[in-house]
């Protein structure tokens, strides 16, 4: 072979790797699915690099990461609370390393598709960008260690690679921040107004289809302006923040429990029955005044009590959803004129 063929071949070897290497970016830019991003990754990356097995290690919110693993192939996505010996010393470390197997000794043991049968080298590579790691990628040759063109290639593509998947996991969660802002009451954690009429109006559709009653319960704080005017707004804060995880404590289900107003709570009870419902605000009066409340200014506590208000829908088929709220609270306006601390139901 003379030198100007030999060139040529290094030239088209070069170019297919090129297309090979776009087109995969190209995939990766235009899909925000992991588990299908992981997959193209897997089996195209031996077409630009010499790449048999490969773990991309990116950081999946305050307390958690993403690992994806690629071997033969194929690919594995999944979010751990912890790391492998292996990957959190490269995590701290965040410093590139080239590694033969056999001088692996003094080193974590990686996992095992990086340490296969043919595996010549495992390379490690930090992507670190605004002083912030995005990702930390280990990769296994077989058969022949890294040329420099892999590791060229290999870094081209990893450093996108790790931006992209972080960038998405990033956007994941703050999209989910949003939602769970949008649907949550800032003070008490418990689901909003409208987030709990949400969850009434889909369990009150579910309950016309079947016939099985549902069941609401309004719950007012007695006297809660005096705990106010006597204690300061914090202290009336701190209250309604301990009767909300009380109250939560007690129900099955935390999307059935919502902040209605202001010192009023609204359960959500389907299939219930107005015995089982009766019973349920029975627990939630009890739970509320049988343990004192302490307040910042309080530390001996407060006792605080609440009123309850029940309607279902066995009692008037057919109405709507505002008709049976007005009647829980109806319910509600009775245990309140009836001496508070107690539980009325409608009719
Ligand atoms: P009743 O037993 O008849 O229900 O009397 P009440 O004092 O609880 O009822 P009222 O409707 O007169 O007062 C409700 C009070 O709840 C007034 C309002 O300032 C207070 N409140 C509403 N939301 C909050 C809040 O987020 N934090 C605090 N600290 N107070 C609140
Ligand atoms: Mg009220
Ligand atoms: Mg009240």
């Amino acid at each position: 072979m003379n030198a100007g063929n030999h060139w040529n071949d290094l030239t088209a070897q070069q170019l297919v790797r090129y297309d090979a290497l776009f087109e995969l970016l190209g995939v990766l830019q235009l899909d925000d699915e992991l588990e299908r991003i992981a997959g193209e990754v897997a089996r195209r990356f031996k077409y630009f690099a010499n790449v048999a097995s490969w773990r991309l290690l990116v950081a999946n919110g305050a307390c958690g990461y993403l690992l994806m693993d690629g071997s033969r192939g194929e690919a594995r996505v999944r979010e751990v609370a912890e790391l492998s010996s292996w990957d959190a010393f490269h995590y701290q470390n965040q410093r590139p390393y080239r590694i033969q197997l056999q001088l692996f000794a003094d080193l974590p043991k990686p996992p095992e598709h990086l340490a296969g049968k043919g595996v010549q080298e495992v390379m490690v590579i930090p992507f670190i960008r605004n002083n912030h790691c995005r990702g930390i990628l280990s990769l296994a040759s077989r058969h022949d260690p890294f040329t420099e063109l892999d590791n060229r290639f290999i870094r081209t593509f990893g450093s996108f690679f790790a931006n992209r998947v972080s960038d998405i996991l990033f956007r994941r969660q703050a999209t989910a921040a949003l939602l769970d802002r949008a649907s949550h009451d800032a003070l008490t954690g418990l689901s909003n107004r409208a987030s709990i009429l949400e969850r009434l109006e889909g369990q009150f559709s579910l309950a016309a289809r079947t016939g099985e009653p549902l069941a609401v319960i309004i719950a007012d704080i007695d006297h809660f302006k005096l705990i106010n005017d006597t204690h300061g707004h914090q202290s009336g804060d701190a209250a309604l923040c301990e009767i909300a995880q009380r109250m939560q404590a007690v129900t099955r289900d935390g999307e059935n429990l919502g902040r209605y107003g202001g010192e009023e709570f609204l359960f959500v009870l389907y299939p219930c029955s107005l015995e089982h419902a009766l019973l349920a605000a029975e627990r939630i009066r009890r739970t509320i005044s049988q343990t004192k409340i302490v307040l910042p200014d309080l530390p001996d506590g407060l006792n605080i009590t609440v009123s309850l208000g029940v309607a279902t829908t066995f009692e008037q088929p057919g109405e709507r959803v505002e008709q049976l709220l007005k009647r829980a609270d109806t319910a509600l306006y009775c245990a309140k004129t009836e001496g508070r601390n107690r539980v009325c139901a409608s009719g």
